[in-house]
């Protein structure tokens, strides 16, 4: 079976490179030449663990292919998924869909046989139905189906839930589009993956209910968090209390930060905005977000504490800026609002982070990036540690404080404890939802 992938994306690059190793032939477009030109030299252009060598292997079985011509790749392919990027639209929280439906009209301009136009990319609730009346009215006599195919992939565990996932989401119209589906994920099928196979607006609507309820359990673990610090709970052991509830679940009760990344930010501003759209308020969604902001900021209180108050002449090490670990991407990172404040307070920043750099060196100007945690902290008058790479699991903690000028701790990912920092001749320590010193 021929398959075209339009975007060679986080969504796109992984469904073009395991769908290549079901055994399907695979032709992922791109409009950035850069990036095509990256992945025709062998290159990844994002990091993803496994994913480099997945894609050689496709690639060298003759599988797989990379082109700047739709054209070409839609010739003989039974399915074009569209996995461009839906950003938020400056100004209302809508969803832009203007990559989407610039998709859909290039499909329509270049495809000559029946196709299913899928969509991959998280798209509001009636998208798939306008992506059918721009493919129709810009190529009358094209013979298509639409389909609805949200992505639930997860960045640096990409590969794995692609190839394994909880579930795959088909929403379909036809008989025929449904039978193409089914060939497409076949390997799945056989597997005994569920395949939950619904209507349209169904398919579009679990995507934004999924990663809503999912932001909604984050945030409020951290809003418990928030009160653990002042009842003297300790917010892990909470989590572990409530997490084996199976009602509940052990997953996504980790206390940080609060959330940032390319998905949950923007899709639970979306969902607001549909709900606003339909007069249906989705409260708890607005609230979560409003919520997250309030976490957000409220780290920076807790920063300048363990500053003494200010900023202002001190020199600070962060680790970690990406939004969580094995991912370079820095979309809405927690990073892109800490740093900013200290350096606007007036401190010195350092930063170290595995895979961060590529994005981070423009997102993140002022800094200086340093190759590992002790040379961070050097001199410095406050440790962050902020994502939780393998590599900040397991510091030397002894070693990181003799190196720091006041050795201060703020872990906001609750990897250490009071006791180990204390231990270790830290001054002061904090971190989420626990109790600290200093
Ligand atoms: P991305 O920004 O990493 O990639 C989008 C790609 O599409 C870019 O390379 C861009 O050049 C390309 N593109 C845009 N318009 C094009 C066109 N007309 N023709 C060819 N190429 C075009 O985006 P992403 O993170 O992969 O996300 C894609 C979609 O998947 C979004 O809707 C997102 O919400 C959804 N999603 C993302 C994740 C994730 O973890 N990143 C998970 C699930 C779902």
């Amino acid at each position: 079976m021929k398959i075209a992938i339009i975007g060679t994306g986080y969504v796109g690059l992984v469904s073009g490179v395991c769908f290549s190793d079901f055994g399907h032939n695979v032709v992922c477009v791109d409009k950035d030449s850069n990036k095509i030109d990256t992945l025709k030299r062998g290159d990844v252009p994002i990091y993803e663990p496994g994913l480099d060598t997945l894609m050689l292997k496709n690639v060298e079985a003759g599988r797989l292919n990379f082109t700047m011509d739709l054209e070409g790749a839609l010739d003989g392919a039974e399915a074009v998924f569209i996995a461009v990027g839906t950003p938020t639209r400056r100004g209302d929280g809508h969803a832009d869909l203007t990559y989407v439906m610039a998709a859909a009209e290039e499909i329509a301009t270049v495809a000559k046989n029946y196709i299913v136009v899928v969509t991959k990319s998280t798209v509001p609730v009636g998208t798939n139905r306008k992506v059918k009346q721009t493919v129709a009215k810009a190529n009358p006599n094209l013979e298509f189906d639409v389909a609805s195919n949200p992505e639930f992939l997860r960045e640096g565990a990409a590969i794995d839930d692609f190839m394994k996932p909880d579930r795959v989401v088909v929403g379909v119209q036809s008989e025929r589009a449904a039978e193409v589906m089914k060939e497409v994920y076949r390997p799945l099928y056989l597997r005994d993956f569920p395949v939950v196979t619904t209507g349209l607006e169904s398919a579009e609507m679990i995507k934004y209910a999924a990663n809503a309820f999912l932001a909604a359990k984050i945030t409020f673990i951290n809003e418990i968090a928030a009160l653990c610090e002042k009842v003297g709970a300790d917010v892990k052991q909470v989590a572990n209390g409530i997490g084996l509830d199976n009602r509940i679940g052990n997953k996504f009760l980790h206390a940080g930060p609060g959330f940032g990344g390319s998905c949950f930010p923007k899709d639970t501003r979306a969902l607001a905005r549909i709900g606003q759209e339909y007069a249906v308020p989705m409260q708890i969604t607005e609230t979560v977000i409003e919520v997250n902001e309030e976490i957000k900021r409220g780290m920076i209180d807790k920063l300048l504490g363990l500053c003494g108050g200010t900023f202002n002449g001190k020199t600070v090490a962060v680790l970690g800026v990406t939004f969580k670990p094995n991912t370079d991407d820095m979309r809405e990172a927690p990073a892109l609002t800490i740093v900013p404040a200290l350096i606007g307070g007036g401190a010195k920043v350092r930063v170290c982070d595995p895979q961060g750099y590529r994005e981070g060196a423009e997102l993140l100007p002022g800094v200086r990036w340093v190759e590992d945690a002790y040379k961070a902290a050097n001199n410095t008058d406050l440790v962050v540690l902020l994502t939780e790479w393998n590599e900040f699991r397991a510091l030397d903690l002894k070693r990181l404080a003799n190196k720091m000028n006041t050795p201060h701790m703020a872990d906001l990912r609750n990897i250490y404890s009071a006791r180990d920092a204390k231990r270790a001749g830290f001054a002061a320590y904090g971190s989420i939802g626990r109790g600290g010193f200093g």
